[in-house]
């Protein structure tokens, strides 16, 4: 790694915070590479590359699936968590139950989705980062 490489050296510290800040920026939905660009050129479409670093965000085609495996996974949890609490704390109907229930798993499936999508970015990164694989390596903007 240069010293203009903008990656936390990967045997930094142990089991390094540079996942944890992968993960942060990713949360902040910023490349996880450079903490700057933007991960999504519009809501929930993935940006080709960062506009600051350079880092290609969609490498090959289905390169976002395990973003939709992230998703399915948090929103069930939430569907679920939904359910408890509307059975333990209401005396509602079950129709209200479903006319409740669905349309916030709903929102809440929308809005997690740019999140899930980009998690994935980081996941994928870090775990490129850590192959030392070449997509994985510092650019210049514009992507040289
Ligand atoms: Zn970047």
């Amino acid at each position: 790694m240069s010293s203009d490489d903008p990656r936390p050296a990967p045997d930094a510290s142990p089991a390094s915070g540079w996942r944890l800040l992968f993960l942060r920026r990713a949360l902040r939905k910023r490349c996880p590479q450079c903490g700057q660009g933007s991960i999504f050129r519009a809501y929930a479409r993935v940006a080709d590359s960062c506009a600051e670093c350079g880092l290609v965000f969609r490498r090959e085609q289905g390169a976002q699936t395990g973003s939709m495996y992230v998703s399915a996974a948090v929103t069930e949890v939430f569907a679920a968590l939904v359910i408890l609490v509307v059975v333990a704390l209401t005396d509602w109907s079950t129709t209200v139950r479903i006319a409740v229930g669905v349309p916030l798993v709903l929102v809440f499936c929308y809005l997690f989705l740019p999140y899930s999508q980009s998690l994935w970015v980081a996941v994928e990164y870090g775990t490129d980062v850590h192959n030392g694989e070449d997509w994985a390596r510092p650019r210049r903007r514009g992507g040289a």
